[in-house]
């Protein structure tokens, strides 16, 4: 069997520096550290962070007044959790996304300059509700499809602007993009588009695998927004068959009998160890020669917030 590795996949700069941020905790002030909602989106993550002493809730209200920190997943968070957390004098670290931030600062920006917002995203994703949470109720307009791009009516057309999920489908998020800036050509977008650099590339390098394979699996949990538009996006490079797999135990292998050729890729919160295990199970049923097919080098680094930086770090 042919694999052919995509290449980058896996962990970006947000997610490396999210998880430093609960293992810096940990080092710092000693378990427990509260982390509000999964870090990232990825169970063996998760786990690993459990067993060091991380404990997970989903809402402040399951934190007990404590002097422990709390941190935010890399997803980022409404407003009113950093403001329920001062009014709580809870320790909060933020491990926001840098790019999830970016996002949340075009649109008070855009809000302070009298615009209404399109949130272009997927509904209940936390970073939506986060996005979403920046500015008073009504004040963002969330669009989830092409069609909602076509029917949407704007309070006015000359005083309109949008914003994106990081997440997304790059080519579904540009005939979004385009539907609305036909509509109302004076729409005001980012620069370049919010979709971020992680995103972008690991689908590029999907589009670039999935011609040359008979299957395709991308390593990340279901959950994770980045690996569905990973699966999606390598059957619409023309990958017949392609799936989510978190672990090797999740393997259907009756769906692999009789496949040549095999892409892997994994979302930006799937550790590399798990791509490891999925070859490593391959390599004991088939005879593999594995192959990596780079579409773009990556050399992005988030720092640490201060008060979590080492002596190192900090110089
Ligand atoms: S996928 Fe993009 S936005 Fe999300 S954490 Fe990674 S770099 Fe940040």
């Amino acid at each position: 069997m042919e694999v052919y590795l995509a290449q980058p996949r896996g962990f970006c700069a947000g997610v490396v520096r999210a998880i430093e941020i609960v293992e810096r905790a940990l080092e710092k002030y000693g378990p427990p550290v509260y982390v509000r909602h999964e870090i990232v989106h990825n169970k063996y993550v998760v786990e690993s962070l459990k067993a060091k002493g991380a404990v997970f809730v989903e809402d402040l209200s399951e934190i007990p007044d404590t002097a422990a920190p709390v941190v935010f997943s890399a997803h980022g968070v409404p407003k009113s959790v950093p403001e329920e957390a001062g009014r709580r004098h809870l320790l909060a670290l933020d491990a926001t996304c840098p790019l999830v931030t970016k996002v949340h600062r075009e649109a008070e920006i855009h809000y302070r300059r009298g615009r209404e917002i399109v949130l272009i995203g997927h509904a209940g994703h936390p970073e939506v509700v986060g996005t979403l949470g920046q500015l008073p109720a009504g004040a963002v307009t969330l669009i989830e499809t092409l069609a909602a791009a076509r029917a949407f009516v704007p309070r006015d057309a000359l005083r309109l602007a949008y914003v994106t999920q990081t997440t997304l489908s790059v080519d579904e998020t540009a005939e979004i993009v385009a539907a609305l800036q036909q509509r109302f050509p004076a729409i005001v977008g980012p620069h370049k588009e919010d979709i971020c650099y992680a995103t972008t590339n690991r689908q590029d390098a999907v589009k670039r695998v999935a011609p040359l394979v008979d299957a395709m699996i991308v390593v990340g949990s279901p959950n994770s927004s980045n690996s569905q538009r990973l699966k999606q996006v390598a059957a619409r490079a023309g990958c017949p068959h392609a799936s989510l797999v978190q672990r090797a135990r999740d393997i259907a292998w009756a769906e692999f009998a009789g496949i040549a050729s095999l892409g892997i890729t994994a979302g930006a919160s799937a550790p590399e160890v798990l791509v490891e295990e999925i070859i490593e199970a391959f390599a004991e049923r088939y005879d593999l020669s594995v192959e990596t097919v780079s579409a773009v080098d990556e050399d992005m680094f988030f720092a640490l917030p201060r008060s979590l930086r080492g002596h190192e770090a900090a110089e």
